[in-house]
């Protein structure tokens, strides 16, 4: 990585962005133009096309027919393949470019959204694209007269709608396993985090994805979102964001034919500090990190801190260290630690729920505040409130920014109920050097994924998905192959 290269990048104006339909960038819609606003300075980047509920719906006319011309299904799964591995290869070689792109749009800070954006799309798409190949379908035990053989069936029209924190990483992770298994796509990025997924989609048709098969419409969830949630013609909705537009697509679903519906929601995930963790220090840093990376904006970040009451004062101490030694500013400098929050919308959200927490009891013992405001950039310090109880606002609703709730607990099962006291279930950690403390917690905390003496990391072998009103279906690894195929029987009377 390199800051002069970074700074060239971050000079260059950003072109208006159309949408993609049929491998072709359509200028400008009968919606007209929404301005792009950088969380940097707060100054206009670009423009994209406003999309309208009739854009969506010649963008999923195209993908159908895509799809029922078989020009990418039919492909051998070694020409998909190769089609696949080409698009991974020209996202790394064009990484920084739309690391910075994506940085400029939405705020991350760059050293994570290098690794985390165009390095993780990059290795999603090459694992699915490595995958599709050894998938079989099955021969049932049957008597002699019969066979019964199960087919893996691409579904047909995909609808992925992606949120703003990790575009490329999450687009990644629903575009690569439903392309891999022949579907055709169609993208709908996020109002504050297209221009990266756009250029991403744009390298897929570089790459030799035949026209259609993957088809972006910029715009208003709203707006584009929900016509592809209403649409009779798209089989599949594969969704991360919050859980306010999740329950909305399962309505849309409801109301028109039924699609599938995938949601990948938010998340109150607790992280656990027991006495015995094996180096305090090590997990203070570890539990900073995990809260306050992307100003907080990570679905799985570990927002509530449960720690156990006879180390409670010393393990804060040590994480008000942590966090105060992490440098916010300026997303494209390499040595910051944590960006831009998203909008400013996000911005006075956070400071929303800061304000509530203290009149709830909570005391603020670093942070709280908007900062850096004379950039024009959206700032806030990384905050720690201690003293939240278990069924304040703070412990039970997600902030999706840098604001981190201490709740003390006095033994096993005292944290498993405060763990277990939401209704979201998505990640979570425990601290300790007892084996038997730690499998029993991985067991009886309700989540989808629990770390041990780490945070986050887990790579694209695993699944990630949610329990509760964290979601349903999974990302990742084999396992995300089921959202795209459908079983089909053929029952052959021989
Ligand atoms: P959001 O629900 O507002 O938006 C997500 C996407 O849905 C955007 O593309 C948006 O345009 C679209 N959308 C909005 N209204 C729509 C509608 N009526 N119909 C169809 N589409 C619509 O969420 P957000 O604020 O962008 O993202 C933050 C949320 O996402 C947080 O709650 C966070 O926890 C969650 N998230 C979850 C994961 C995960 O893997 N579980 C990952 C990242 C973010």
């Amino acid at each position: 990585m390199n800051q002069t290269k970074i700074d060239a990048l971050r000079a260059h104006p950003v072109s208006a962005f159309s949408h993609l339909i049929e491998g072709k960038h359509v200028l400008r819609s009968d919606g007209g133009t929404m301005d792009i606003t950088s969380p940097i300075d707060g100054q206009v980047l670009t423009q994209v096309a406003r999309g309208t509920a009739a854009d969506m719906e010649v963008a999923i006319a195209s993908a159908r027919t895509a799809f029922e011309d078989r020009r990418w299904a039919g492909q051998s799964p070694a020409a998909r393949k190769k089609v696949l591995l080409k698009w991974a290869d020209l996202i790394e070689a064009n990484a920084l470019e739309l690391a910075v792109l994506g940085v400029r749009d939405n705020g991350t800070e760059i050293g994570m959204a290098i690794k985390a954006e165009p390095g993780s799309a990059a290795g999603t798409i090459r694992y699915y694209a490595e995958a599709l190949d050894k998938i079989y379908g099955e021969i049932a035990p049957t008597s002699s007269d019969i066979l019964g053989m199960i087919h893996k069936e691409p579904v047909g029209v995909v609808g992925a709608i992606i949120p703003w924190n990790f575009p490329l990483m999450i687009g990644a992770w629903k575009l690569a396993p439903a392309l891999a298994m022949g579907n055709s796509v169609v993208l709908k990025p996020a109002e504050t985090a297209s221009l990266s997924l756009m250029r991403m989609a744009d390298l897929a048709l570089e790459a030799g994805l035949p026209p259609g098969v993957l088809n972006a419409i910029t715009g208003e969830g709203a707006v584009v979102g929900e016509a592809m949630g209403l649409s009779m013609d798209v089989d599949v909705l594969a969704f991360t964001g919050s859980g306010r537009t999740g329950r909305r697509l399962m309505e849309y679903s409801a109301r028109s034919n039924m699609k599938r519906v995938y949601l990948e929601l938010g998340g109150k995930s607790p992280n656990i500090i027991f006495a015995d963790a094996p180096n305090l220090d090590e997990a203070a840093k570890v539990a900073a990190g995990a809260i306050f990376r992307n100003a907080g904006q990570v679905c799985v970040a570990a927002s509530r801190l449960l720690v156990q009451s006879s180390i409670h004062d010393e393990f804060v101490a040590a994480i008000t260290k942590a966090a105060e030694a992490m440098k916010v500013g300026d997303p494209l400098d390499l040595t910051t630690a944590i960006g831009a929050v998203n909008s400013e919308t996000q911005l006075k959200q956070n400071l929303g729920f800061v304000e509530t927490a203290t009149r709830e009891g909570g005391k603020i013992v670093t942070g709280g505040d908007r900062i850096l405001q004379d950039t024009g950039g959206y700032y806030m310090a990384p905050t720690i409130v201690t003293d939240v109880t278990k069924n304040a606002t703070l412990a039970q609703e997600e902030v999706f920014g840098p604001v981190l709730g201490v709740t003390p607990f006095i033994d096993d099962d005292d944290a498993v109920r405060i763990a277990n006291s939401t209704v979201y279930g998505l990640a979570g950690a425990v601290w300790t050097s007892n084996l038997s403390r730690a499998h029993r917690m991985v067991r009886d905390v309700r989540t989808g994924v629990m770390h041990v003496n780490t945070y986050g990391g887990a790579d694209g072998t695993v699944p990630l998905g949610g329990v509760g009103q964290s979601g349903n279906g999974s990302d990742k690894s084999l396992h995300a192959i089921e959202k795209y195929i459908n079983l089909k029987t053929a029952w052959i009377k021989l």
